[in-house]
């Protein structure tokens, strides 16, 4: 293609998006919003899902004139896809005029003044900049959801607006809202409430009839039945709650399809004058959840043209941060992965739980964007009206530990001081400061110590930065980033049935009779010593995701960039078990981590965490899942926990009951 004709479509693309933008009624909103916004310090504006806040509202702030503009978002597929629309909107190249930062990516230079970013991101930098002092707009989006990173960003938000009067404005987004207690919650600031109108068509619900057992069945089901009888074109847009739901159904789909779509080539012969009508439409299966590459989740996002109807299987990510065109269809399990409400406290878990009204209400709203949409619920009314009416707020049920890390990082020594729209328990908090004093984040006298000022230095948990700073003194450093690199991206292992026998095979030469953390290491240590243009290929050969291990090298080297910008001087290195093999030391330093993650073996291979009364279960994932032996003693460390029918613990590890002696934080004592 010429210059020339390139230039002349991207000019038509822009007009056919300006057209659109005169659509939204954040648009016809402009007036309004700018004479809020110039005449308060809170701007709270509340809007159904697509009417433009995200991508316009920032967007018309810079256009009269604010310079150092930020917008937070709950999810990083979310910061990247609408910094990148917003660029697409104004033909700017992505990283000049507007950019985006997600942990581990920064697309921004000395030119940006707007910037989409995540809930933690904006955190981050409040721990070198408490007040926010480098932006004079912040928008706060998705307040709705009530996430924990929002909730807090929303207490600092407030802080600074307290210290900064008169140079600060911040403008709190969502697409419903309990507007009294946020009203009440910035009470002592101007305020105003913009409310914008959607533009929805009608949408019919639909429960089902009698409650289901197992609503993958169910939704797959629904998902064909509609394919097969609705109207076409018109997407189908159904919620899921995670990957693996996700990936099973996606397979289910297909198959079922492909198998009907044969019988009916077989039996079934197209009479030659049917010039436009044809045996059947083809349905394509996309998966959306955040763990994705952006790349697959664009592939999910692009319009189809009604060449074939598209089936998306998404988490909640698709309930209201992302604009997904051509939905005509939801299909709505009625569960999301949540937090755990729970009195335990080191259980830091998700769980699928249900989901509230106002999300139902909000996952329907998804099917009436462009024309009259349904909405096939999967649940009873009786259910529905059993739902609580918002979600719980995130911050009354989660594990404290970072943001309290976080927030004396930023020099409040009392974080309980921190006003926020709902208090959380104070056992929580203190908790959460148990845990950093036996980690050896703090003093004695509960202030943070240099040990903490560096684990909240790293963009990684405190329990990961813990080992990582322990993998400096036991001189094992280099081995240890690799790991924590390896273990901040998502999906190494790439499986599906056709191909389950030859990846295992693949794998093979990589597991660690000690657990995952070693295989992932082994795995990542591998793709490194590849030269880098055969990568790919052998990514391919070795049923690995390339992207994953990409993104890994990449967090490896911020990594590496981050330990060296803190020149830790010799005294900080001990020569301390020097004569252990780096796999030995490795295994301390998780331990000095991780320790309050640890799980005894008992007889038969019941596996009870130490910390708490919980008996639990290796994950599938896993190599070590089922390979423990009957007779096995001793004691495993894990990373993550996660609840689908029952406790699961994931990334498992052998370790040795001294490494818990020596590095255990003074929890643990010998058996007398
Ligand atoms: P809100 O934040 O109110 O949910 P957005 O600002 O995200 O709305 O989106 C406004 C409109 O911009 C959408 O209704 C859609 O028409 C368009 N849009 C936004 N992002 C995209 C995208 N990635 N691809 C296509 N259209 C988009
Ligand atoms: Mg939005």
């Amino acid at each position: 293609m010429t210059e020339k004709n390139m230039a002349q479509q991207n000019n038509n693309k822009r007009k056919r998006i300006w057209s659109l933008i005169k659509n939204l009624p954040a648009y016809h909103a402009r007036k309004s919003f700018l004479q809020a916004l110039a005449s308060s310090e809170v701007v709270l504006v509340v809007g159904e899902t697509g009417c433009g806040k995200t991508t316009q509202l920032p967007q018309q702030a810079l256009d009269v004139g604010y310079r150092s503009i930020v917008t937070t978002q709950p999810r990083r597929v979310a910061a990247i896809s609408v910094a990148e629309r917003v660029c697409l909107e104004r033909g700017v190249t992505l990283g000049s005029q507007i950019g985006y930062v997600v942990r581990f990516d920064d697309k921004t230079s000395s030119e940006t003044q707007l910037r989409y970013v995540t809930d933690g991101v904006l955190l981050r930098e409040a721990i070198t900049d408490p007040d926010l002092s480098r932006y004079d707009l912040i928008f706060v989006d998705e307040a709705h959801e009530r996430s924990l990173q929002t909730d807090i960003v929303l207490g600092v938000v407030k802080r600074a607006l307290t210290n900064r009067r008169g140079s600060l404005k911040v403008v709190v987004m969502s697409a419903f809202l309990d507007t009294d207690k946020f009203r009440s919650f910035f009470s002592s600031f101007d305020l105003s409430i913009l409310e914008m109108e959607g533009r929805l068509y009608p949408i019919d619900i639909f429960y089902i009839k009698t409650p289901v057992e197992d609503y993958v069945e169910a939704a797959v089901v629904a998902c064909l039945q509609i394919h097969f009888e609705e109207s076409f074109p018109g997407d189908i847009l159904v919620f899921l709650t995670g990957q693996e739901e996700i990936e099973s159904a996606a397979r289910m789909i297909k198959e079922r399809f492909d198998n009907y779509c044969s019988y009916l080539e077989k039996n079934f012969l197209p009479c030659s004058e049917n010039k436009h009508t044809t045996l059947y439409h083809p349905l394509r299966v996309y998966p959306l959840f955040a763990a994705m590459s952006p790349d697959a989740q664009r592939a999910a996002l692009k319009p189809c043209r009604n060449q074939f109807r598209k089936a998306i299987l998404a988490t909640n990510i698709a309930e209201t941060s992302i604009t997904i065109p051509g939905i005509k269809y939801v299909v709505d399990c009625g569960f999301s992965k949540q937090r755990v409400v729970s009195s335990m406290k080191c259980l830091d878990a998700l769980r699928v739980s249900p989901i509230s009204q106002a999300q139902a209400l909000q996952r329907a709203g998804r099917a009436g964007r462009e024309c009259p949409g349904k909405c096939f619920r999967l649940y009873t009314k009786d259910d529905f009206d059993k739902l609580s009416i918002h979600p719980v707020p995130e911050i009354l049920v989660s594990d404290l530990v970072s943001v309290t890390l976080q927030l004396m990082a930023m020099g409040m020594e009392n974080p309980f001081k921190l006003e926020l729209l709902d208090n959380p328990r104070t056992e929580s908090f203190q908790y959460a400061l148990e845990v950093l004093l036996s980690i050896g984040a703090l003093d004695s006298s509960m202030k943070l110590n240099a040990i903490g000022k560096q684990m909240a230095f790293f963009p990684l948990s405190p329990m990961l930065s813990r080992s990582l700073l322990e993998s400096i003194t036991l001189n094992c450093s280099s081995s240890m980033l690799a790991l924590c690199s390896i273990l901040s991206t998502e999906s190494v292992f790439q499986l599906s049935s056709q191909i389950r026998e030859s990846a295992f095979q693949a794998w093979n030469k990589f597991i660690s009779s000690l657990g995952d953390h070693f295989t992932l290491l082994q795995v990542f240590q591998s793709y490194l010593s590849i030269p880098e243009h055969e990568r790919i290929q052998w990514c391919k050969e070795h049923y690995l995701n390339y992207r994953s291990l990409a993104t890994a090298n990449n967090i490896y080297c911020q990594l590496s960039q981050l330990l060296q910008q803190q020149k830790y001087s010799s005294s900080f290195m001990s020569h301390l078990y020097e004569e252990e093999s780096e796999q030995d030391r490795l295994g301390r330093c998780l331990v000095a981590g991780f320790f309050r993650q640890s799980v005894r073996i008992g007889s038969n291979c019941q596996l009870y965490t130490l910390f708490e009364p919980l008996q639990v279960d290796i994950h599938p994932s896993s190599v070590l899942h089922r390979r423990l032996s009957s007779k096995e003693e001793g004691y495993l460390i894990y990373h993550e926990l996660i609840w689908t029918t029952k406790p699961y613990i994931r990334t498992v590890m052998r370790v040795k009951e001294e490494w818990l002696l020596q590095h255990g934080g003074n929890c643990f004592q010998l058996e007398s």
